[in-house]
């Protein structure tokens, strides 16, 4: 029965509200716009169709190896090219580069053999030569190297030389002193340069980072147990190993990019997703970057299903070269010179199927309040935040020194630097979940701005860009990745 209220009460209520205005009535909700409208079937698409995860899935086990200027990096383009194609993106096509240096992973075994026998667990960093045959050399500890510039002893001369340069592949300041302190170990004679790898459970680390097009000397990860055990024998006395690392440089090559275009209302303008398809040989490259790309192929194929028309064109590239020198993105912008003016935004993801959190604007103050305007349609998804910060760590380096809007995913990184060029970046370790959250992150993301009225920012002069690497404190990794060879 009713609470405590009469029949007659019940009607009076009834006679007033018949008696009010209807705007008095609680109002229902207002129709989705078509905006929302789009959003909430690309989203639900995303979390329901599994596509990133089936995708990735092929990419991985089909194709696990991926190094940049190899067939299977081409096998890797060509499935990519083929998936947009039977999505229904006609133009999807190759836009090739020269890679002026290809480099051939061969095997590395090292072993202990005075003054006792024992192998170790090592392996190879990228494009770095192998050793001339098996060879048999002392083991020098040389220590930390502080920036690099630490005083190099008259012992290292033929010597494998241990140096105590955690692999924290994420830093810039890490990057840089292990480049500079290969150089000056080559200069100095030395046979080999051991990095201790900070991966745990006796793991080893890879990276071409400083090394590319052709490092000085054999670089060769050895796992910190291993590291530890060197060190205490050498504390003691002479150690001597025997390490045979049989890379080769093959000479230039031909690489390429995947692009496909959603063709908006007014083509002119663009906005870019992108990942990376090259990765590291020990595992799978399911994580780094498998799972960027997955992500962003399966935006496309469901912006293109749902049939969706942007007022700008969304545009869908994957770059290869990313792990050398980011030789892919590169490539790209020269050959676009002529574009870069017309991007309104560039979104890259390279994170890690991890749980988003929104984007990394890298030090763009002048984008930030549009940015966070735009971006709040994925604020339902806890993705909306923009972090100022900056960094060089994956493609988008190229377009922050571009001077064009860059926008990275940033995640709640979880374990992912242990994975990180590990054996252990394998597909059945990532987590389906994220996957398809980021899919919906990153196409609503692109379709927002695609569909802006206002441009996030222009596109910086030179001397801005020099300004912002300067104020991010990107410059020293700026000059020392820009000094390089060029890639193309
Ligand atoms: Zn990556």
């Amino acid at each position: 029965m009713l609470r405590c209220v009469s029949i007659s009460r019940v009607a009076l209520i009834a006679l007033l509200l018949a008696a009010a205005s209807p705007t008095s009535f609680p109002q229902q909700p207002a129709p989705p716009t078509p905006a929302q409208e789009d959003i909430a079937r690309i989203v639900g698409y995303a979390m329901t169709r599994g596509g990133a995860l089936d995708f990735l899935e092929t990419l991985s086990d089909r194709i696990p190896a991926r190094i940049t200027g190899t067939p299977e990096d081409l096998a890797a383009a060509e499935l990519i090219l083929k998936t947009l194609k039977e999505a229904g993106f006609d133009s999807a096509h190759f836009e090739e580069y020269v890679l002026s240096s290809q480099w051939r992973h061969g095997t590395a075994t090292g072993e202990v053999i005075s003054p006792v026998r024992r192998p170790l667990v090592i392996g190879s960093y990228g494009w770095v030569p192998g050793t001339p045959g098996p060879i048999e050399v002392p083991v020098v500890d040389f220590g930390p190297p502080g920036d690099g510039n630490a005083a190099i002893a008259a012992n290292v001369r033929g010597g494998a030389v241990i140096v105590d340069l955690r692999s924290n592949g994420s830093s810039s300041a890490y990057v840089g002193a292990r480049a500079i302190i290969a150089r000056r170990l080559a200069q100095a004679g030395a046979a080999a340069m051991f990095i201790v790898s900070d991966k745990p459970g006796r793991m080893v680390y890879t990276s071409a980072f400083g090394f590319y097009p052709h490092a000085p000397l054999p670089v060769i990860s050895i796992a910190s147990e291993d590291a530890a055990f060197l060190r205490r024998l050498v504390a003691k006395g002479q150690v001597k190993v025997r390490l045979d690392v049989q890379n080769s440089f093959p000479g230039p090559g031909t690489e390429r990019n995947v692009v496909a275009d959603l063709k908006g209302d007014d083509s002119k303008e663009i906005v870019l997703l992108c990942a990376h398809f090259d990765d590291w040989d020990p595992a799978q490259g399911a994580n780094d970057n498998g799972a960027g790309v997955a992500v962003v192929l399966e935006g496309a194929r469901i912006l293109k299903l749902l049939g969706i028309r942007p007022k700008h064109t969304i545009r869908f590239v994957f770059f290869s070269g990313e792990e050398e020198l980011s030789n892919g993105s590169r490539a790209y912008v020269e050959q676009h010179k002529t574009e870069l003016d017309d991007i309104r935004a560039v979104f890259n993801i390279d994170s890690g199927a991890h749980p988003p959190l929104g984007f990394a604007i890298h030090g763009r103050q002048d984008t930030e309040a549009i940015s966070k305007k735009l971006l709040i349609p994925l604020a339902p998804l806890g993705a909306e935040r923009v972090f100022l910060d900056a960094d060089f760590d994956s493609d988008q380096e190229t377009f922050i020194v571009a001077g064009v809007p860059i926008y990275s995913l940033r995640v709640d990184p979880q374990d992912y630097d242990t994975r990180h060029h590990t054996i252990i970046d394998t597909f059945e370790r990532v987590d389906p979940r994220m996957l398809a959250l980021q899919t919906a992150v990153m196409a609503v993301a692109g379709y927002s701005f695609a569909n802006a009225e206002q441009r996030p920012g222009r596109r910086l002069s030179p001397a801005e860009v020099q300004e912002l690497l300067k104020r991010t404190g990107l410059q020293q990794l700026y000059e020392l990745e820009y000094s390089a060879e060029k890639p193309h």
